[in-house]
């Protein structure tokens, strides 16, 4: 008998992460339910983030709270309830706009109100960016060196896959680090799996709630087992909340927005079973957490 066999490898650690906005806030709503409106409209978005941080005390798992600004002004205490509760609180900028239709100027101002107003609520530092709709593409390369001179020290808003609104087919698809004139951080792509040429995401949003739950569990097992490496799962507080209210969008949009609210939660509680999950931070090499 052999005996002296290594230890199984410890399970990899994947990271969790939530874009705290409400289901009005979607860049696919924008031309139906306008920024004069928001404050208008019925809020769901504190009871659906508590409805998260009880699950994730439930199943011992932290994860980082990618908050809006705008939520984050409004509901002070929820961002404080989320870093009391041992979570990471990040931003997901001040307005959600979406980063290749923004100036420069109004970027660095997005990014700067929504930075401080969320680490006064939440008593600690902001280390991680992720951008409305992932939109920091080839056009908008130039908010990196904005976050990295506002003191990000990581990014989360590359898509390394081909889609109608965001993406860089040809982006690295690990986490690695940007090297700029005037600094650097660390890019951490959501996650893909390659299948021949293409870059499919199988890691969170709508992938997760629009195709079955083996699609999900079959890729964060392929980036774990092939690469060795975390996946970077993401998910939205409306997307557990299937008796939001309907906006009216087109067919498309409706489809990628309301398809299988009912069974999200369920999903993640299956997640939370079959994988092991922390905050982006502290999964990733070479940041400060
Ligand atoms: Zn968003």
């Amino acid at each position: 008998m052999d005996t002296h066999q290594s230890p199984p490898p410890e399970p990899i650690v994947n990271a969790m992460s939530i874009d705290v906005e409400d289901y009005f806030h979607v860049s696919v709503f924008d031309g139906i339910v306008p920024r004069s409106m928001w404050a208008d409209m019925e809020s769901r978005v504190v009871r659906n983030t508590d409805r998260l941080l009880d699950i994730f005390d439930e199943f011992e798992v932290r994860s980082t709270f990618f908050v809006l600004g705008w939520v984050g002004e409004r509901h002070p205490d929820l961002v404080s309830r989320i870093a009391l509760r041992g979570h990471e609180v990040a931003c997901h900028g001040y307005a959600h706009r979406l980063v290749y239709d923004q100036t420069r100027a109004a970027f660095r101002d997005d990014v700067r109100r929504a930075k401080a107003l969320l680490e006064d609520a939440g008593g600690r530092q902001v280390l991680g960016y992720r951008a409305p709709s992932y939109s920091i593409t080839p056009r908008s390369l130039w908010a990196l060196d904005v976050l990295i001179e506002e003191g990000y020290q990581y990014d989360s808003s590359i898509f390394p896959i081909r889609h109608d609104r965001y993406g860089i087919p040809v982006s690295d698809r690990r986490p690695y680090r940007v090297e700029r004139t005037n600094g650097s951080l660390i890019e951490v792509p959501g996650s893909t799996t390659q299948l021949g040429s293409l870059n499919l995401p199988v890691a969170g949003g709508g992938y997760f709630r629009i195709l079955p739950y083996w699609w999900t569990r079959w890729g964060i097992a392929r980036v774990n087992e092939q690469e060795h490496r975390p996946a970077v799962f993401y998910l939205h507080p409306w997307e557990i909340d299937p008796d939001q209210p309907r906006l009216p969008a087109g067919v498309l949009s409706r489809f990628r927005h309301y398809r299988n609210l009912h069974q999200t939660e369920n999903r993640l509680r299956r997640l939370m079973s079959d994988f092991q999950f922390a905050p982006l931070a502290s999964v990733l090499p070479g940041c400060a957490a």
